[in-house]
C-alpha cells in the first residue's frame, strides 16, 4: 500500500480515493513533499533526545501554537487519548492545587469519544467501549450532548469542569449548537469550572479555522489536539491557559516520547502549510462547495440519506440504514474510502488539499455507489 496525494494504491495497483484521511489525520494528503522533507532533515540531524534536557524544536512549535490559539502552555503527547488524559489531569490539578480536592469530577456528554485508555473510555459514555474493561475510573458524569439545562443541573460539589467535543466526530459528526458551547463557557465562569475542549478530530484546520472553537467565539481553558497536527506522524498536545495549568508544576507529568524531535518536525511542517488565512479560507470554500453538492445529491436518494451535517471538510451524511455496509460497498466496488460514525452516519474527511478533480471523482464514485447499493442485500 502506498499513498499519492488524495489516493491510496494497493499491492495490485488499484487506486482508492481517500475520503477518510486515516480518520482525519493526513490533512496534507499522502507523500506531501514539505512534510517528507521536514521529517528527513530532522531524522538526519537528531532522532530523539529526552525532553528533560529541553528541546528548542519543541519550544518553537509550542510558541507557534501559543501564538495561534487561546493557550499559554503546551504539553506534547504521542496520541489523542494521551492529550485528553493530560487535559483531565490538568483540570483536576487546577482544583487540587487550590486545596479543593473534592472537585475531581468532569461532566462529559453522551456519544462522546475521547480515546481508548482507561480514563478516556471512562470519560466516553459508550457502553460498547466499556464492556469487558470494568470497573471504570470514577469521576465522570454523563449528560445529553447539546443539553445545556442538563449540564447545569449536573453541577455539584465535586464538579471540576466540562469535557466536550465542540463537534462530536465518532458520535456521528454532530456540531454542538452555539448556545450550548457558549452556555458551557458561561457556566464554567460562574462556578469556577474548567472548560475542556477535545478537538482531536475537529481541530487543525479541518473545519476551516485552525480550531473549531474559533467559529463559536468561545475559548476553552484546556484543549486536546492530535490527529491532523502531525499530518501522519504520531503527535498530540494538551494546550492550556496559564491559570488552568497552575497545578501542572514541573515534574508532575511527563512522557518519554512526547515532543520527540521527529514528531515536532512534522507538526511544524503541518502548521507551516495550514496555519494561514489563504489555506483556511480555501478549506471553508471547499467545505461549502462539498456540502451544497452533497445536499443536492441526497435529494436523489431519499431512501438512503436523511441529512448532511458538519462544518468545513468534516462532514457526515446521516443514513436511513446502517452506514457500515455502504462504506464497505463504496470501498470494494467503487474504490472510495469513507468512515462510518456511530450507527447512522457516513463520515467524509478528505485531505484538506483536495482539488476540483478529486471532488468530481468523489461524486462520480458516490453516485455509482448509491445507484448500485441494495441495503437489504448488504445487511
Ligand atoms: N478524541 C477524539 C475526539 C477522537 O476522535 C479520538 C480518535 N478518534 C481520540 C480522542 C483519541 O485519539 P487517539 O486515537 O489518537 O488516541
Amino acid at each position: 500500500m502506498r499513498g499519492e496525494h488524495c489516493h491510496l494504491i494497493d499491492e495490485d495497483g488499484t487506486r482508492y480515493l481517500d475520503f477518510a484521511s486515516g480518520i482525519a489525520v493526513n490533512l496534507l494528503g499522502h507523500s506531501h513533499k514539505g512534510l517528507i522533507g521536514a521529517i528527513q532533515r530532522q531524522a538526519e540531524t537528531l532522532m530523539h533526545v529526552s525532553n528533560l534536557y529541553g528541546s528548542p524544536q519543541g519550544e518553537a512549535l509550542a510558541s507557534r501554537l501559543v501564538e495561534k490559539t487561546f493557550a499559554d502552555t503546551v504539553f506534547f503527547t504521542n496520541s489523542g487519548a494521551e492529550a485528553v488524559e493530560t487535559a483531565i489531569k490538568t483540570a483536576r490539578a487546577y482544583h487540587q492545587h487550590a486545596g479543593n480536592d473534592e472537585k475531581f469530577e468532569l461532566i462529559t456528554f453522551k456519544n462522546a469519544f475521547h480515546g481508548r485508555t482507561m480514563a478516556t473510555i471512562s470519560a466516553s459514555n459508550q457502553e460498547k467501549m466499556h464492556k469487558g474493561f470494568e470497573p471504570l475510573l470514577p469521576g465522570f458524569r454523563y449528560v445529553d450532548f447539546d443539553d445545556l439545562e442538563g449540564a447545569k443541573a449536573a453541577i455539584g460539589p465535586n464538579t471540576a469542569g466540562f469535557l466536550v467535543e465542540p463537534i462530536q466526530g465518532e458520535g456521528g459528526i454532530r456540531p454542538g449548537s452555539q448556545d450550548f458551547i457558549k452556555g458551557l463557557r458561561d457556566l464554567a465562569d460562574a462556578h469556577d469550572l474548567m472548560l475542556v475542549f477535545d478537538e482531536v478530530q475537529c481541530g487543525v484546520a479541518r473545519t476551516g479555522t485552525l480550531y473549531a472553537y474559533e467559529q463559536y467565539d468561545v475559548q476553552p481553558d484546556i484543549m486536546a489536539t492530535a490527529k491532523g497536527i502531525g499530518g501522519g506522524f504520531p503527535l498530540g498536545a494538551c494546550l492550556a491557559t496559564e491559570k488552568a495549568a497552575r497545578g501542572m508544576t514541573f515534574g508532575t507529568h511527563g512522557s518519554t516520547y512526547g515532543g520527540n524531535p521527529l514528531a515536532i518536525a512534522a507538526g511544524m511542517a503541518v502548521l507551516d502549510a495550514v496555519a494561514n488565512d489563504d489555506f483556511l479560507s480555501e478549506v471553508r470554500t471547499k467545505g461549502e462547495r462539498l456540502r451544497s453538492r452533497l445536499e443536492q445529491f441526497i435529494g436523489n436518494y431519499p431512501d438512503l440519506f436523511e441529512e448532511v451535517r458538519g462544518k468545513g471538510l468534516m462532514l457526515g451524511m446521516k443514513m436511513k440504514c446502517e452506514p457500515r455496509p455502504f462504506m464497505i460497498h463504496l470501498r470494494d466496488h467503487h474504490q472510495l474510502l469513507t468512515v462510518a460514525a456511530g450507527d447512522s452516519t457516513l463520515r467524509l474527511l478528505p485531505p484538506l488539499v483536495i482539488g476540483d478533480a478529486e471532488m468530481d471523482e468523489f461524486f462520480d464514485k458516490l453516485s455509482a455507489g448509491a445507484a448500485s447499493f441494495e441495503p437489504e442485500r448488504a445487511a
